[in-house]
């Protein structure tokens, strides 16, 4: 899947829920600074270095893909985010899981579903500073759990992104402050895994 720019410009992605949907998990509060603030952050810095720069015109995974520099950083975030925020559901649920071939991929790489987060959020909380959590998968369908620093994306690495939990202070620091992992592991009862699958 492919982000285009409109008119040269990409566009700040709309949240598919309300901003209070995720509470309390995420609050209203934590969502409209992320969202509203630093995405939109993220959005203006890249549309203002893009005119002129050889990646006018490219896809935002084009741009990802090939650009460094503070390009990259906002560009990056931008993809990072726009799949971050839409991996989410309204829908909480206590025991959510994924179902169908993914689940099958993570029981039979790491064990169980539970090996899975638990090894998951490991290595969200080992990350040292800012950066993401990816679980992806290549061609054949492997599973990988990597971590990035600041605006790391496994398309880099010409890996398919699935899953990402975003380590940013920002992301948590008004609801958890500096329980990085109490913020990780409520994460997992507000994913969208019907999204993740079809990433997958
Ligand atoms: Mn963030």
């Amino acid at each position: 899947m492919k982000t285009l720019p409109v008119n040269g410009k990409f566009e700040l992605m709309k949240l598919p829920y309300p901003v209070e949907a995720l509470e309390p998990v995420i609050s209203a509060k934590t969502l409209s600074f992320h969202h509203g603030k630093h995405l939109q952050g993220y959005v203006n810095n890249l549309n203002a270095a893009l005119p002129g720069s050889p990646y006018e015109g490219l896809s935002l995974e084009e741009i990802v893909q090939k650009s460094d520099g503070g390009v990259f950083n906002n560009a990056g975030q931008i993809l990072n985010h726009n799949l971050y925020f839409a991996q989410f559901t309204a829908d909480s649920k206590e025991d959510n899981r994924p179902s169908g071939k993914l689940a099958r991929a993570i029981e039979a790489q790491f064990g169980s579903f539970e090996a899975f987060k638990e090894e998951f959020v490991k290595r969200g909380v080992s990350l040292f500073g800012s950066g993401w959590l990816w679980l992806s998968a290549n061609e054949e369908g492997t599973l990988f759990i990597t971590q990035e620093g600041n605006a790391g994306n496994p398309l880099r690495q010409d890996l398919k992104p699935l899953l990402t939990f975003d380590v940013w202070e920002h992301a948590y620091y008004l609801d958890y402050q500096n329980r990085r992992a109490d913020h990780l592991n409520a994460l997992w009862a507000i994913i969208d895994w019907e999204v993740i699958e079809e990433r997958y």
